[in-house]
């Protein structure tokens, strides 16, 4: 992994959204080979006469070739998915271009969102490269590199309770990346509890939830107007104030809603599939794990960042420093 940083004791290292470990696809189109100076007759008469490229505007419309005998220019007319070949000879029949030298090209189907995806990218075809902004790497100030430490310890301790408590040992903490403090704490507790789904995670955001509801109750109540308000400054003219709940969640003030805006996870194992759903369902800003997953959220299906899913957010894979030195 390209990005990571020291955080204390731990190694944290940006886990790829799935963008990046896109593969190499291709789709076929009917290139004509031309000299230069045909290049905007050309490139006029297909747009008059073939769909427009739909999906692959990072492709380049027109791709130069060497020879001896001088340059010459391979352009795309249309996608072979728009028209078969006996369609294309029938819109180029009868016109000046019904002598073109017609082929069929392949050209990357998705956009290189990697420098390394554009390097293989451009030598199928000339594309466009814009990099993801979401993949600059990882910034952590000083403070933000303790509070990280201290949340990840907070997770690896908790963890050692599941042992003596005989769960399975997964421990999660909820951080507030602003106030840099825990807001929730919870171990696993499927066996305890008898409940298959109270995962240490699924445990934590449901004390975020009992504490949203809680501060609810409170606004609701502080904003019951008094009987004795007069004028316009009376309560129920009053912009609503966010109380601030003990866990420290109303401090994410600019929040829409969701349970866990902006929150940071962490982890001591990779989240299963449904603990990653809710974190994908809560609106989390980062999550942090210790131990891989290999049927976990991130691991099998990329749910941080998967292109179907309406939220994503960053991943970092964390390593004990120590552990990390001792396999080198
Ligand atoms: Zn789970």
């Amino acid at each position: 992994m390209a990005d990571h940083t020291r955080c204390g004791d731990y190694l944290v290292e940006r886990v790829p959204i799935e963008e990046e470990r896109q593969k190499l696809e291709t789709e076929d189109v009917y290139t004509a080979r031309i000299t230069a100076q045909q290049t905007s007759r050309i490139l006029q008469f297909a747009s008059k006469s073939f769909p427009k490229l739909d999906g692959i505007e990072h492709v380049k419309r027109v791709r130069r070739e060497a020879h001896e005998s001088g340059d010459t220019l391979l352009v795309i007319l249309c996608q072979c998915k728009m028209l078969d070949r006996d369609q294309l000879s029938a819109r180029i029949r009868d016109t000046e271009w019904a002598a073109l030298d017609i082929a069929v090209s392949k050209v990357p189907a998705t956009p290189p969102y990697t420098k390394d995806q554009f390097d293989r990218w451009k030598a199928v075809w000339p594309v466009a490269y814009r990099p993801l902004v979401k993949l600059k790497q990882a910034l952590f100030s000083a403070d933000e590199k303790e509070y990280v430490h201290q949340c990840l310890r907070l997770a690896e301790e908790l963890c050692k309770q599941c042992d003596m408590a005989g769960g399975r040992s997964v421990a999660a903490v909820i951080g507030n990346p602003q106030a840099r403090r825990v807001v929730a704490q919870a171990i696993d507790a499927t066996t305890v509890s008898g409940n298959p789904l109270r995962h240490a995670v699924m445990c934590c955001i449901a004390q975020v939830a009992d504490y949203e509801v809680a501060r609810e109750a409170r606004m609701t109540q502080s904003q019951t107007p008094k009987l004795d308000a007069t004028g316009p400054e009376s309560n129920a003219a009053a912009p609503l104030k966010r109380a601030h709940s003990p866990c420290g969640a109303a401090e994410i003030d600019d929040r829409s809603g969701y349970l866990c805006e902006g929150m940071d996870v962490f982890s001591s194992r990779e989240p299963c599939v449904m603990c990653t759903m809710a974190l994908v369902h809560s609106r989390i800003g980062r999550l942090f794990f210790l131990d891989s997953n290999s049927g976990g959220g991130i691991s099998q299906y990329s749910m941080h960042s998967h292109r179907q899913l309406n939220h994503h957010f960053a991943c970092f894979k964390c390593t004990r420093a120590e552990d990390r030195a001792s396999e080198s």
